[in-house]
């Protein structure tokens, strides 16, 4: 795809300002899960079982260490919109440097002819 130097540069402005619309971001992973709660004769220890939830945790590594946290329904719902947000700022970064390599190699390349 050959682009010009001004599609680029109108491009990596509209990059900039949908970062300015993203809304709060978190990192990690939302994990819904159904358990077995251990007592006996419980429905969840019947076969075929019926397990408990679904329960919602996030979790993320943390200095090495992975932390959970357990969430309502209500939480969890927030916390894909932010987990969301933080794919899509990874998109849009990437994407900026996409463009700016090709903003860069142009502007490297004046130079040397100037
Ligand atoms: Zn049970």
């Amino acid at each position: 795809m050959a682009t010009d130097g001004t599609t680029d540069q109108t491009r990596y402005a509209a990059l900039k300002r949908t970062v300015l619309t993203l809304g709060p971001i978190r990192r990690g992973s939302l994990v819904r899960r159904f358990m077995p709660c251990g007592k006996p004769g419980c429905c969840c220890q019947a076969s075929p079982p019926e397990l408990h939830g679904p329960y919602y945790q996030w979790t993320r590594k943390i200095r090495g260490k992975t932390v959970t946290v357990r969430l309502t329904r209500e939480e969890a719902r927030l916390f894909e919109e932010w987990i969301s947000n933080g794919r899509q700022l990874d998109r849009i970064l990437a994407q900026m440097e996409a463009v700016s390599l090709r903003i860069t190699e142009r502007l490297m390349k004046q130079q040397r002819k100037a």
